[in-house]
């Protein structure tokens, strides 16, 4: 309440806690500007925990001739597979090849080959494939990722699991990242840098006040309700940013969004190696299947109009069975409904830029500001998790043409917490850990290393023995973990816990989610993340 009477003002104050608005209050912070961000659920609860967690360029938007996009992406990659080691790491997809293999048909390069190759009749060629390939090598910075190879699918693990039809595949590289973790390291970060992260704090409406804006915010626990100052806003309200354009700042703006629901199923592991798999469907669309969390493979994605943001986006039967039908065009072993432990879907937020499909619409981010001169408005419109850090550049740039003093861009190449070593240093990080503790198991001091990287160090302390740790609530989560998880990493439920710090809710029964929430709800809060 202190702003109210004082009018304080920060330099930004960002709607949003997912990764653009966390990436955002990262780069800012680090850049000396004051920063305050709202997030009215939990860090990564909308979109950000729900995408297929791959940082990569997006073969299959060289279809749409989205260049520039793939480009960025591709050079990204490895960027931040170097400043997040602990929560990132490279993958080889296996894209197995049949000539029955279709494009969707109003791709710009489906209508291309259909006019000079008519006789294609739609069928996606090798010849085009290995050319996408080579693009993908080549477009932009590879230096630590493997590139494009042919494999045989014949007496090879990466055949063995699939259908006899199947004989040869490329393999090709992107690297995975653990979404939800990443908006949460990167929310760390802005913290350390001076920013102000306020999570469970909905933005109720912010209007212009002279040179300010005047945000009114409630916290969606205690309904206590404050007043922020600041110079520019910044809407990276995900699937919300129409929502917070029209609903809570009251303006017009021609810019929109389109919401793309993504489904994603997940079995018990389905093969044996550490490959992933890249389908291409009858259909045009592609999935992937992912290794997932050591027992559980991870098969998605789907996209279906989603109309309203607040209705809470879930896995439809058709989407499910969509997936498994994919699927079972691919595997061997059929898998049905039953093998399914677990759905999650997301909304993508993509900036509407008329495409007729959902498949079609661009994946690339678009940020306008709105009022320069005074109180400016910074919206942001679509994006990838893989872009994040790129376009909070981007934005900053364009909060530098309205605030006086802000420094050059400075994140390539700078760390988040806890990924202080090298990228191919995991199994050393292992290793270190396990001699230190050695009451770890090797799947244990796994988990711990790809969560929290040097800083599983901290979490353990000086304990000698398992019981040092706390309470045990299954799946080697300790006291000790969550006490972590609630004093540095904002968790203040076992969901909090259990489906975004880690994925631990695969494996806890429910007597296990109950204790663990006793144990939250009876212990303490970070002050500092309350309203006001
Ligand atoms: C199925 C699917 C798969 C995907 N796969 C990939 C992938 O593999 N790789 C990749 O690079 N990208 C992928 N993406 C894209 C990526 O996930 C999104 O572009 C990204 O997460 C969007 O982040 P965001 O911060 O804009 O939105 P969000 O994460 O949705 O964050 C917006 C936040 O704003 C908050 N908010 C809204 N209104 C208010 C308010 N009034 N007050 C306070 N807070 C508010 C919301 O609670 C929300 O947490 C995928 C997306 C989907 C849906």
């Amino acid at each position: 309440m202190a702003d109210q009477q004082t009018r304080e003002a920060t330099d930004l104050f960002i709607i949003g806690g997912g990764i653009n608005g966390c990436g955002i209050a990262r780069d800012a912070a680090g850049r000396g500007l004051s920063v305050r961000l709202a997030e009215m659920n939990d860090l990564a609860s909308a979109t950000s925990s729900a995408s297929t967690k791959l940082f990569h360029g997006g073969l299959r938007y060289l279809e749409y001739f989205e260049f520039r996009l793939v480009r960025e992406a591709l050079i990204e990659r490895e960027v931040l597979l170097r400043a997040m080691p602990q929560i990132s790491w490279p993958m080889r997809f296996v894209l197995p090849y049949h000539p029955s293999m279709r494009f969707e048909s109003d791709t710009p390069t489906s209508k291309l080959l259909t006019t000079v190759m008519p006789w294609m009749k739609g069928r996606r060629p090798a010849w085009l494939i290995r050319l996408g390939l080579f693009m993908y090598d080549h477009l932009g910075g590879r230096k630590i990722l493997p590139g494009t190879s042919t494999v045989s699918l014949k007496g090879t693990p990466e055949g063995a699991p699939l259908e006899d039809r199947f004989e040869t595949a490329y393999e090709y590289s992107d690297c995975w990242v653990q979404d939800s973790r990443l908006v949460v390291l990167n929310a760390r970060d802005a913290e350390a840098r001076g920013a102000k992260i306020m999570t469970r704090t909905k933005v109720l409406s912010a209007a212009r006040d002279g040179d300010l804006w005047r945000v009114e915010v409630q916290d969606t626990q205690t309904g206590e309700t404050a007043t922020h100052f600041a110079r520019m806003l910044v809407n990276a309200g995900g699937p919300w940013v129409g929502d917070i354009i029209h609903e809570k700042v009251h303006l017009n703006v021609k810019e929109g969004v389109r919401l793309v629901r993504g489904s994603h199923i997940v079995t018990r592991r389905l093969y044996d190696h550490d490959k992933c798999y890249f389908f291409q469907g009858t259909d045009g669309r592609i999935i992937f299947a992912i290794p997932y969390e050591e027992d559980f493979t991870l098969i998605g994605t789907t996209d279906a109009e989603h109309l309203d943001p607040d209705k809470r986006p879930d896995c439809s039967p058709e989407e499910q069975q969509y997936l498994i039908d994919f699927a079972n065009r691919y595997f061997k072993q059929e898998i049905s409904a039953e093998d399914v432990v677990w759905t999650y879907s997301g909304v993508r937020p993509l900036y509407d830029d008329g495409a007729s499909s959902a498949t079609a619409a661009t994946r690339d981010y678009t940020i306008k500001v709105e009022g320069a001169g005074g109180a400016p408005l910074l919206n942001v419109f679509g994006g990838k998790i893989t872009t994040y850090r790129r376009l909070a550049e981007s934005a900053l740039e364009k909060i530098a043409e309205n605030l006086p003093d802000v420094s050059g861009p400075w994140t390539a190449g700078v760390t988040l917490p806890g990924g202080d070593f090298p990228v191919d240093g995991v199994p050393a990080q292992i290793s270190g850990l396990q001699r230190s503790y050695p009451f770890l198991s090797e799947r244990w001091a796994r988990r711990l290393v790809k969560h929290y990287g040097t800083e599983a160090r901290k979490i353990l302390g000086e304990a000698k023995d398992i019981e040092a740790l706390g309470p045990m609530f299954g799946g080697d989560l300790t006291g000790a973990e969550v006490d972590w998880l609630m004093d540095h990493e904002y968790a203040r439920t076992a969901e909090d816990v259990l489906w975004r710090r880690s994925k631990l809710g695969l494996r806890q029964s429910e007597a296990q989610v109950a204790a663990l929430e006793d144990y939250m709800q009876a212990g303490h809060r970070r002050v500092d993340t309350r309203v006001g």
